[in-house]
């Protein structure tokens, strides 16, 4: 390989001039830069201008990373640039350069700190299915990721096959995401797809956040013109074959674009989805369970119960049939999400609604206290 084609190499991994500038001070110690392009469990890949090599962080990294996490520091993730030193067909990544854009989520079990999921995210691509009932609270909790992140969101409509007439939702989504294209595509007829490709440029990275089932994988593979990624048609009944050691996380597409997609942003996409049913969920779950205060029994489950509070609120009208409605697909759609995702959960599901109730419940008594 010459010289000419390894710097195109990672120019075709986004390598810029401020990057090149960054760099500076790693060149003059014999570092290169190199760019994650897999992280798994302390062991990384990284593509370089000499090719792709197995990585490690050195031990003064690994020391800095337990003391600062945050959106700067902490330990690379896939998409960012290091510095790295070549020793014997291995990296060791030294530092980790300064990121333009983070996506980061709270870190298990802490209130404040935040751990960075991904890093050098030019686009944020937020999908929705024109097939299920759009939530808009949903994609207003993925826009602000997306925002808080400092990638610049797209809103992707998908299966709009599905839709007789996606023109309304279209708007109604566009309303709530002022300046931000909205794009209704289908993988299966190809619509929108050379207007979603014309906004991925080459060298750019882009993110794919969205719900399970939505057709993620679908469009990575449309836009990369093969099978890249398992759909949902191949994963069902295969839990444990989603992300296999083999998997690329940063795509190149045919087009010079990449696609990032790694486990990390999967769950940070359920967990954003999540969160924002919850909220969504707490204020109707707090009226049902007032409610329930009156049924007979106490484990009614406000169907035919003798003595139902439920069932008497909607006949009187005092609860809302839509809202009720409202209430079981959001409880059906929770469970469905966190089942899909990970089968184990559904035996954490009961503790999990347990915390929501209690969440929705603390709510309500403080906005009785506080008068509001
Ligand atoms: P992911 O979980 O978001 O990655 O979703 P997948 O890409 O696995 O797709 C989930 C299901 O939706 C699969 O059965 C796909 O065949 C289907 N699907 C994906 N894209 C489209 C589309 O544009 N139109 C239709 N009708 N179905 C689609
Ligand atoms: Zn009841």
């Amino acid at each position: 390989m010459t010289c000419k084609e390894t710097l195109k190499m990672l120019n075709t991994y986004g390598w810029s001039d401020a990057l090149q500038r960054d760099f500076t001070p790693f060149a003059d110690v014999g570092l290169v830069p190199a760019r994650v392009t897999v992280q798994q469990r302390g062991s990384y890949r990284l593509v370089t201008e000499t090719g792709e090599f197995e990585g490690r962080i050195s031990g003064r990294l690994a020391h800095e990373a337990s003391l600062f996490s945050g959106s700067g520091g902490g330990h690379p993730v896939t998409g960012d640039w290091v510095a790295a030193e070549l020793k014997g067909g291995a990296a060791i990544i030294a530092h980790i350069l300064r990121r333009t854009t983070a996506f980061t989520r709270m870190a298990a079990g802490t209130a404040k700190d935040r751990q960075v999921v991904a890093a050098n995210v030019d686009t944020a691509l937020l999908a929705a299915s024109l097939n299920a009932d759009l939530n808009m609270r949903r994609l207003e909790r993925y826009l602000a990721t997306a925002y808080d992140s400092g990638a610049a969101p797209v809103i992707l409509l998908t299966k709009a096959d599905l839709c007789d007439d996606p023109g309304p939702l279209v708007e109604a989504v566009q309303a709530i995401a002022v300046g931000v294209p909205v794009l209704p595509v289908s993988a299966a007829t190809g619509q929108g797809l050379d207007a979603l490709a014309a906004l991925l440029a080459p060298g750019k990275t882009a993110v794919l956040l969205g719900s399970s089932g939505v057709g993620k994988s679908t469009l990575v593979n449309a836009l990369a013109g093969a099978d890249l990624m398992a759909t949902g048609e191949i994963r069902e009944g295969d839990a444990h074959g989603r992300h296999t050691t083999s998997h690329r996380q940063l795509i190149l597409l045919p087009s010079g674009a990449l696609i990032l997609d790694t486990p990390g942003m999967r769950e940070l996409a359920l967990w954003e989805a999540e969160a924002g049913v919850a909220a969504a969920f707490a204020d109707i779950s707090t009226e049902i369970e007032q409610l329930a205060e009156d049924c007979r029994f106490r484990d009614c489950a406000h169907g035919r119960e003798p003595g139902c509070a439920v069932q008497a609120a909607l006949a009187d009208g005092t609860l809302d049939v839509d809202r009720w409605g409202s209430f079981q697909k959001l409880q059906r759609e929770l469970a469905h999400a966190v089942r899909k995702e990970d089968p184990l959960a559904s035996v954490a599901e009961r503790k999990r609604w347990a915390a929501i109730h209690k969440a929705g419940r603390a709510r309500m008594k403080a906005k009785r206290e506080w008068g509001d």
